[in-house]
Order: C-alpha cells, then structure tokens, then sequence
C-alpha cells in the first residue's frame, strides 16, 4: 500500500486558462515542468529525485504539497486525490506533508523566536493554548539536537549558525507529525562540515518518527548516501529509477 501514488502527473506552466495560446490550440511557450510522471512511494522510504537544474524536481516536489497544480494526471495521499480536497482536509494535509527547502535563513522570519517560529506550525493550525505547544516546541527542538533547549528557546535567527537554523526549520517541519516530507536541496547551502550531521539528523527522524522522504538533490554523493531509491529525472520526465545501489552500479 503506497503512501503516496502520482499518476500521470503533468505541470505545466505559462498557459492561463483562457489565453489566447490555449484558444488556437498552440502550446507555444508552455514550459512541461513535469511531463508524464508515474511515481509511488512505500512508507517509511527514502526516494531521491536528481537531475541537473530546471528537470522538474521542485516542480514535483511542490506539487506533492498541493503548491503546483496538476495540468494532468493525479497524485493521491494515503487513496485521496489531492484535487479532491479542501478546507478542512486540505488543511489537515498541510500538517502531513511538509517541506524545507535549501535556504534556512529564508525559511525563517527574523523578527521570531526560535519558540516563537516552531511553535507557530501548531498556532496555524488551531493549537491555541501557548503552555501545550511550549511542551511540544521542547520535544521538537531536543529531536533536532539543539539542546539545552532553554539556551535556543529566545533566540531570533540572526543568533544562529546556518546548520542550527536548518535544525529549527526541521524542527518546525516535524512539529505536526507529518508522515512524509520533502527535502528540496536540505544541505546544499550549508558548510561542508554541517552537512553529514544535518543528512545524519533527517536518518534519526526517519527512525524515530517512521517518515518518509522525497530527497531533491543535485548532490550525487548524499543520494547515495541518504537515498533507498533514486528517480533521475529529465526534461520533467523520470527517466531512470531504482534502488540507490543499481543506480549507481551502472558502469
Ligand atoms: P529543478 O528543481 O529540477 O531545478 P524546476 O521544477 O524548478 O526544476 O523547474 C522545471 C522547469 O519549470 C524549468 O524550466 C523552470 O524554469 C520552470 N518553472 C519552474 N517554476 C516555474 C514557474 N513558477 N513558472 C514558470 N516556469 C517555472
Ligand atoms: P565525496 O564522495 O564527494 O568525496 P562523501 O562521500 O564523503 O563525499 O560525502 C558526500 C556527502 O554525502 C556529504 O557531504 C554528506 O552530505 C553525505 N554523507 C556521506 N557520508 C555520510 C555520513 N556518514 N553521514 C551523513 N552524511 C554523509
């Protein structure tokens, strides 16, 4: 039983509906950001999507969040189709798919405490009382490794290093209890030194937590590292896919 089943997903971009291009039947200046994709992924899996920049990857990544609407095709979450949802279960969904992205300090609103930024996945979602998500933002912030945590609580982002800033991004991704997560670039902006222990962290989240990862990367070495499967995409389109050990035993 997959967790996540994208059926003949297609993204496209450029196209408004009711544009001239569409009027003329013309699909001059649509870009196929995703072109045709079958995909499932099992609980508890890591599936890595690489290819060079511009393969569609973020699109892909986007679209499992509901952030890049199918042109065609479907994709469906634990048997529902993500079209098929709304308010109440749209919102509910926003709590068991989550993503972080490349740039932490992005990520991070600067005027928010560290207390402040993770506990605010809950208040958005309707936990009101702040004494109950101070118990859960404690429990999120030790499973991320930033402890003591009473000396990350008050910090503002500017007071933290780019791997903790990741960890608090994480932190906040995880505060839900998604069951599955989408890592687009997750170390790729950080010191080479801070890499492994973040790709070592998200391994300790999977075990701990039962998740399961779309790993976006350009970065062939964490693949293979991070990775049970690999889908190299191109041109919007999975190209080759398999476990990480075939993939990379092609001479
Ligand atoms: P990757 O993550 O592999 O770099 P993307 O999904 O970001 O690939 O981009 C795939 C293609 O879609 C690229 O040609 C890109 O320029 C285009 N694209 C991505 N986002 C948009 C957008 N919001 N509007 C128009 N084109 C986009
Ligand atoms: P290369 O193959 O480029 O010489 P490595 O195989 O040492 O480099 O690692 C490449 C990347 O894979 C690292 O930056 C890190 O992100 C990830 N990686 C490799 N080994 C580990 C590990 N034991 N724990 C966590 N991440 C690892």
């Amino acid at each position: 039983e997959p967790i996540v089943d994208i059926r003949d997903l297609s993204v496209h971009y450029g196209l408004r509906g009711g544009s001239l291009a569409r009027l003329i039947g013309s699909d001059a200046g649509t870009v196929k950001a995703v072109d045709g994709i079958n995909l499932t992924l099992r609980r508890g899996e890591v599936v890595g999507l690489v290819g060079e920049s511009g393969s569609g990857k973020s699109t892909l990544g986007r679209a499992l969040l509901g952030l890049a609407p199918a042109t065609e095709g479907s994709i469906e979450f634990e048997g529902q189709d993500l079209a098929d949802l709304s308010g109440r279960r749209l919102r509910a969904l926003r709590r068991d798919i989550q993503m972080v992205f490349q740039d932490p300090s992005a990520a991070l609103n600067p005027a928010m405490t560290v207390e402040e930024a993770v506990g605010d996945a809950l208040r958005v979602h309707g936990m009101r009382s702040a004494s109950e998500r101070r118990t859960k933002v404690i429990d999120a912030l030790e499973r991320v490794g930033l402890s003591p945590v009473e000396l990350f609580l008050e910090k503002y982002p500017r007071d933290l290093s780019g791997g903790q800033k990741q960890r608090v991004v994480l932190a906040r991704a995880i505060i839900t209890g998604p069951s599955v997560l989408v890592a687009d670039e997750p170390i790729s902006m950080l010191d080479m030194s801070v890499r492994a222990k973040i790709l070592q962290l998200m391994l300790d989240l999977k075990q701990d937590l039962g998740l399961t990862y779309v790993y976006i990367t350009h970065d062939l070495a964490s693949a293979k590292f991070f990775c049970d499967r690999i889908a190299i995409m191109y041109l919007g389109r999975v190209v080759e896919i398999g476990p990480t050990e075939e993939i990379f035993a092609n001479p």
